[in-house]
């Protein structure tokens, strides 16, 4: 958890709007983005200011993931979409790669005819042995379970 001016001026830690939530208990609250890829897409934001994902705590992100399990069975039967995306960004650099700094995950409808896409412009699988070592340099880097 980052601290200062930032985190007080923070609009995600004041969310409080019961007419677009979705679901709120006491570790994370959801609901209709207001800046939204489509009409079904819920953002699920922890109560604590947390900027990383890699910040937030084993039982709120157990508390994330469920309730954008739940949400995601809603969604299906609200929208009946052909898909539906869970996804979080990191802003690694504080140079407004996230709209709001304050760490969340998306829960967004997709349908095959909508003009959002999610471009993954793959490269070539570099081999086992380039693998091998990436996957090394990631363990050498591994922090502990929060
Ligand atoms: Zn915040």
């Amino acid at each position: 958890m980052r601290e200062g001016a930032e985190q007080s001026a923070c609009p995600f830690c004041l969310l409080n709007d019961p007419d677009v939530t979705v679901f709120a208990d006491a570790l994370v609250q959801a609901l209709v983005s207001r800046a939204p890829i489509n009409r079904y897409h819920v953002i699920i934001v922890p109560r604590a200011h947390l900027e990383r994902f890699a910040e937030v705590p084993a039982a709120t992100m157990a508390a994330v993931v469920s309730v954008a399990q739940r949400i995601g069975s809603a969604i299906a039967l609200a929208a009946t979409p052909d898909g539906i995306t869970y996804i979080t960004d990191d802003d690694l650099t504080g140079r407004g790669y996230n709209l709001v700094a304050h760490w969340k995950l998306h829960v967004i409808a997709r349908f095959r005819d909508e003009a959002v896409r999610i471009d993954w412009a793959r490269t070539e699988d570099p081999g086992p042995t380039v693998r091998a070592s990436l996957a090394a340099d990631i363990r050498r880097h591994l922090p502990p379970p929060l």
